[in-house]
């Protein structure tokens, strides 16, 4: 931390300031230095609530002029917990909170402290969407940022694929747009290089035409989990761009809507997701249904943002999270074998393992046209294990290590960001693979002395490796 950050400078700060700066002897410190993981404990020097753009100008200009460590907290889900550290000056964008819609234009401009909730909330008024993630209190940023996989991936690309401009304040203080046509070096860097350029104060997207869904779960027993992951494994990347289902290893929650004989059991399940109307998705689900019969089948019409809250009340704030992470080009038997058996051994009813299918729109997207790399694979993979006790920490964390472990060398190398806890430089370098070199050049451009490095980092080209 910085030694000469004073009193008379902090108040210099506060007098700047439109929203609050919260220090470690305020009432609300604790509560505002949580994040949605509650295995991060991290005990930030400053959270500052920014409301506006000119405030996050102040906030930039005044970590590099007193060098103190930054961080950026968009909806603050990040895995690792980067949106807060320790010691830090945490810029908390929770309070630029607007969302409008074009409709003429079929674009939304959202600030950057929304939450998926927020924009599926603006969009679903004018029935159009915006590919996101699968849980709704996610923050627009973070998940902008690392690339965005979710229900409509397959149809309408990563959330990237649909970013159109980023409102951008620089770690020179300045404020730019980045597009096509304007700063394209760092529009390019933006989708899918994370905070690393700049702190986004609002993102534009495109919208789709994606109202009522034909979706939800299919449970299958455990029993079953092999020959289901060995059908689904060909089926969903022949699968026309309207349907999208990501597979699961899942214990049912003991509760309704869920039939009670299903209670707590180990199951595996897709989360199914087709564009087309009803219809229509009921005559392309006769292949699925012939398949196999689930042991639960909860797939029927839905409106976007019904599908995209689902999970939320499985998953609140304040849960203990490990997660590890891979991206997947085959499912192999030997692959599915090993699944199989970590399945068997999830440790509590939030551990959970999700396969993303990256094909269909995703995959038609260059591997260079931007920084997310890992077009040609099928799946983003991620293991993680959950619950709401922290005495549980070692063994969900234990489970979710092992079975990485075990899975890791069928992987394709790299994992997706924004399913990663600190795997180090080695793990990012993997991540970007050949983007990596024009990620770190343009770093070098436009935060040439690393201020915004709690983040999967990208070093500035010119720069030391990190001993
Ligand atoms: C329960 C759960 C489900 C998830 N499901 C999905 C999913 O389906 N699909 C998917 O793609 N991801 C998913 N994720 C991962 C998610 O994308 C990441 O956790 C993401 O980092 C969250 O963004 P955030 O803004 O909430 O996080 P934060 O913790 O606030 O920030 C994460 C990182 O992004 C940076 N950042 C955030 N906002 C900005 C901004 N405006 N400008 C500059 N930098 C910024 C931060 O500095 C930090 O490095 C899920 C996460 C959770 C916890």
């Amino acid at each position: 931390m910085s030694n000469h950050l004073n009193k008379e400078s902090v108040h210099e700060l506060k007098q700047k300031l439109r929203g609050r700066i919260i220090e470690p002897t305020d009432k609300d410190y604790d509560e505002a230095r949580k994040v949605y993981n509650a295995m991060i404990d991290k005990k930030p020097r400053l959270i500052a609530k920014c409301v506006d753009v000119a405030d996050v100008i102040v906030c930039v200009n005044f970590a590099r002029e007193n060098k103190i460590l930054l961080a950026i907290r968009g909806g603050g889900h990040n895995a690792g917990g980067l949106g807060v550290s320790d010691d830090a000056f945490v810029i908390d964008l929770a309070a630029i909170k607007y969302t409008r819609v074009d409709p003429a234009a079929q674009t939304v401009t959202v600030g950057g402290g929304c939450t998926w909730a927020d924009v599926d909330h603006a969009t679903h008024a004018f029935g159009m969407a915006v590919p996101s993630g699968i849980i709704s209190t996610t923050g627009v940023g973070g998940l902008t940022l690392g690339g965005g996989i979710g229900h409509l991936t397959r149809k309408c690309g990563l959330t990237i694929d649909n970013l159109l401009s980023a409102d951008v304040v620089l770690a020179n203080g300045k404020f730019v747009q980045a597009s096509a046509d304007e700063n394209a070096d760092l529009f390019w860097a933006l989708r899918g290089g994370g905070g690393n350029f700049g702190v986004v104060t609002a993102f534009t997207f495109r919208l789709n035409k994606v109202d009522i869904l034909y979706a939800g779960p299919m449970f299958y027993e455990l029993s079953e989990a092999a020959e289901v992951m060995k059908w689904y494994r060909k089926f969903i990347v022949d699968a026309p761009d309207d349907l999208n289902g990501w597979f699961a290893f899942l214990t049912v929650p003991p509760g309704p809507p869920f039939p009670e004989n299903l209670h707590l059991k180990k199951m595996s399940g897709i989360i199914w997701c087709c564009t087309k109307p009803q219809a229509e998705a009921e005559k392309m689900f006769e292949p699925i249904r012939a398949f196999k019969k689930p042991a639960l089948d909860f797939v029927g019409p839905i409106p976007q943002p019904g599908l995209q809250g689902m999970f939320d009340p499985i998953y609140p704030p304040g849960l203990q999270w490990y997660w590890r992470a891979d991206f997947v080009n085959e499912l192999s038997d030997d692959a599915i074998a090993q699944h199989v058996r970590f399945a068997q051994t999830m440790p509590t009813m939030h551990s959970t393992m999700h396969l993303y299918p990256i094909n269909g729109a995703a995959a038609r997207v260059g591997k260079d046209e931007t920084a997310w790399n890992y077009r040609d694979a099928n799946w983003a993979q991620v293991m993680v294990g959950v619950d709401p006790d922290p005495a549980k920490k070692e063994t969900i964390s234990k489970w979710a290590k092992d079975y990485f472990d075990a899975l890791h060398p069928f992987s394709a190398g790299g994992a997706y960001v924004n399913f990663m806890m600190d795997e180090g430089e080695d793990r990012v370098k993997a991540t970007y693979g050949g983007n990596y070199q024009r990620l770190a050049q343009i770093k070098a451009k436009y935060d040439p002395t690393n201020l915004f490095r709690v983040n999967q980092n990208i070093k500035p080209s010119g720069t030391k490796r990190a001993a």
